[in-house]
């Protein structure tokens, strides 16, 4: 279950600093991956430490019901910096609880119980999101899921709009799918999907858990397209490497939310690093950088390489390099060779989720390290 270049490599990761991490032996690495998207700001970045630190001087834990400057900031700070209308949130502990809660909002909102999700979509790992997340490999030995789960492609707009009807609670999409290979949607399939749930009194869900955080070149990924959902959930890069997820949403799904709730919900620790990690990638205007330095990445990647792979896609610094042969073997070159961590999408994708403070330096030696593991490669 660990990860598949370390499993054979007996080290341990000590410390880390921006985007990189040192191990043991005082090695250096690129931390492309960002540890699954969860540091947007790099390892240890002292404004959110500090926020962590001042927290825990003052109280580590209260229970939900009693109000706490922490969580009610965090409350604000989401709705500022959400879509209008979208202004209330529902705080957890992941991204697959706060799908969870998502879908569940869905269905005690419209009062129906079907749910639609897409082919590749990958949306957790609790019994109620594995249902909404497409591979069987992830799924088959813990069934029965949750039923009433339909799946229709990826960006494909007809197919979604017929599959909208009025038994429908909800529908889940991601606006750039990561685990499924990093495939952006076009803008016509998102305000498809909006427009088919609204005739129809659905909600549509943008599971930003992984798109969101300013990735993908705008604080949430669905600005760029215009369109605005029901909800939208967020965890990895909410707490820069503190476990907190949210479930956004608009006016109706929050007065009809039922009687949901999770006993660490919010709680003022990972509430003092969300609201110092939000309050920086908005101050610093990191999606603005995040869609600079992912244009960036894209050119030189397909100067250097375009030739050699069968794609190079992504969105902001949300990227995935289509290799022929399996992404593992990259990888571990990568890691080996170069001190370079990504990571993979499926079994072909080489996929990158840099820090969003990443400098055109680092980004060079990203270029050159996959230009030498992936130049000419026998298969591609
Ligand atoms: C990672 C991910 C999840 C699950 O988040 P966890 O915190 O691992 O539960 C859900 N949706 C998307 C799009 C993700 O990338």
């Amino acid at each position: 279950m660990t990860g598949f270049v370390f499993n054979e490599k007996p080290i341990q990761i000590e410390s880390g600093d921006g985007p990189y991490l040192y191990d043991d032996s005082g090695t250096e690495y690129l931390d492309m991956g960002a540890s699954y998207a969860c540091v947007p700001l790099g390892h240890s970045h002292e404004a959110v430490d500090e926020a962590v630190r001042d927290q825990l001087d003052d109280l580590t834990y209260v229970q939900a019901s009693y109000p706490n400057a922490a969580r009610t900031e965090l409350y604000e700070k989401l709705a500022a910096t959400a879509p209008d209308p979208i202004d209330k949130t529902w705080l957890c502990n992941s991204g697959t609880e706060a799908n969870e809660a998502a879908l569940k909002f869905a269905r005690s909102a419209t009062g129906n119980s079907k749910l639609i999700a897409t082919m590749q979509g990958f949306h957790g790992r609790t019994m109620g999101a594995l249902a909404t997340t497409w591979k069987n490999k992830y799924k088959k030995m813990y069934e029965p899921l949750i039923g009433d789960v339909e799946f229709v492609p990826y960006d494909d707009p007809e197919e979604l709009a017929a599959a909208v009807d009025d038994e429908t609670a909800g529908v889940i999409v991601e606006p750039v799918q990561g685990e499924g290979g990093i495939n952006p949607a076009s803008t016509e399939f998102l305000e498809t999907a909006r427009e088919a749930t609204a005739d129809v009194g659905a909600a549509l869900i943008f599971d930003e858990v992984q798109t969101g955080m300013g990735r993908t070149g705008s604080l949430w990924a669905c600005e760029q397209a215009g369109v605005v959902p029901d909800m939208i959930t967020s965890a990895k890069g909410l707490g820069n490497g503190f476990p907190v997820g949210a479930t956004l949403c608009r006016d109706w799904i929050a007065e009809n939310y039922g009687s949901h709730a999770s006993t660490f919900s919010g709680g003022p620790v990972v509430s003092a690093a969300a609201n110092a990690t939000v309050s920086t990638i908005v101050e610093e205007d990191l999606p603005g950088h995040a869609a600079e330095m992912g244009d960036y990445i894209l050119t030189e990647l397909e100067s250097a390489i375009g030739d050699d792979v069968r794609e190079i896609r992504g969105e902001g610094l949300m990227i995935g390099v289509e290799v022929g042969r399996g992404a593992n073997k990259a990888l571990k070159e990568l890691a080996l060779n170069h001190g370079v961590l990504a990571l993979p999408a499926g079994r072909t994708v080489v996929r990158l989720l840099p820090p969003l403070t990443i400098e055109q330096e680092q980004a060079d030696a990203v270029v050159a390290a996959l230009t030498d593991v992936l130049a000419e490669d026998d298969d591609a």
